[in-house]
């Protein structure tokens, strides 16, 4: 299946408690959308908003009307990159004094009104409760969410269906990333319903992929320092020699937070140059 999926369902019904309705706006790193989702009953909680196409709160209208449910109690955000808060406007103006909450973490420029959600700070809805999990790495306000009464989990971008998730360099951190996955392994988990792609029924065996995904990356680029120095560049053209060139910016951002990690982890050092890119290199 492709990732960009043009026949990915508007909306679906994957649970009594979890209805999906797709935030319309497909994309290189949104794949289908941005997945939305109802959960609860009558009154759901309703987990991200989209980007704020015009079209997304008229499908959601209809997908409520679908199920005989009325609206939705609250907003709780995963994190605050725009395809998953650009919609709360939209929401507010449709149902009047709704409260969204998200974890408030250097954030600036958030719409007002948002309040503060925390790792642990149950949300209790109709029929259903939602435990927020702090999982920084490709966000550092991230926060997935626990549902007990199914022992399922709303993984936002930390667990994607279909493809690896990006970890970006300005605000994203791979070390924590990679502690934020052993966490969720660590989690009674039977089904992942993620941001972007399909539900996952084999929770267990996609997040230690994921997990041995960067292991292997990271030995990728291990490799390539042994023999020598190099800057990130040449490390992508070494590493990323069946991407497409057009991928090559989002791989240097890859590599990048890679080498970051190691920098943390005391294993390389960058050699900053006068006018060249930084050149990495192993400790020891
Ligand atoms: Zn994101």
């Amino acid at each position: 299946m492709p990732w960009i999926d043009p026949d990915f369902p508007k909306t679906a019904t994957p649970s009594d408690l979890v209805g999906r309705v797709l935030g319309l706006n497909p994309g290189m790193m949104t794949g289908p959308g941005t997945n939305t989702y109802l959960v609860g009953r009558r009154d759901p909680i309703l987990i991200d908003t989209g980007i704020g196409v015009p079209e997304y709160v008229p499908a959601l209208d209809g997908y409520l009307h679908e199920r005989g449910w009325r609206q939705p109690s609250r907003v709780v955000l995963t994190h605050r990159h725009r395809d998953h808060i650009g919609g709360v406007a939209h929401l507010r103006e449709r149902f009047g004094g709704l409260r969204v909450s998200k974890m408030i973490h250097r954030d600036a420029g958030l719409p007002d009104g948002i309040d503060d959600l925390r790792d642990g700070h149950d949300v209790h809805g109709d029929g259903a409760t939602l435990v927020p999990i702090y999982t920084p790495g490709h966000a550092s306000d991230h926060l997935c969410y626990y549902l007990p009464e199914e022992k399922a989990l709303f993984t936002g971008d930390v667990v994607l269906g279909g493809s690896t998730t990006v970890i970006p360099s300005d605000d994203g951190d791979l070390l924590d990333y990679m502690a934020s996955l052993r966490r969720l392994q660590s989690l009674d988990v039977r089904r992942i319903y993620p941001a972007h792609g399909p539900v996952i029924d084999d929770p267990q065996a996609r997040i230690a992929e994921y997990i041995e995904h960067r292991h292997q990356r990271e030995r990728q680029i291990l490799d390539v320092l042994s023999a020598g120095p190099s800057a990130i560049p040449d490390v992508v053209k070494r590493v990323y020699v069946d991407v497409a060139p057009a991928l090559h910016g989002i791989a240097a951002m890859s590599v990048e937070s890679h080498l970051k990690k190691l920098k943390r982890e005391g294993r390389v050092r960058e050699e900053v140059q006068r006018d060249a890119p930084s050149r990495w290199a192993l400790v020891g």
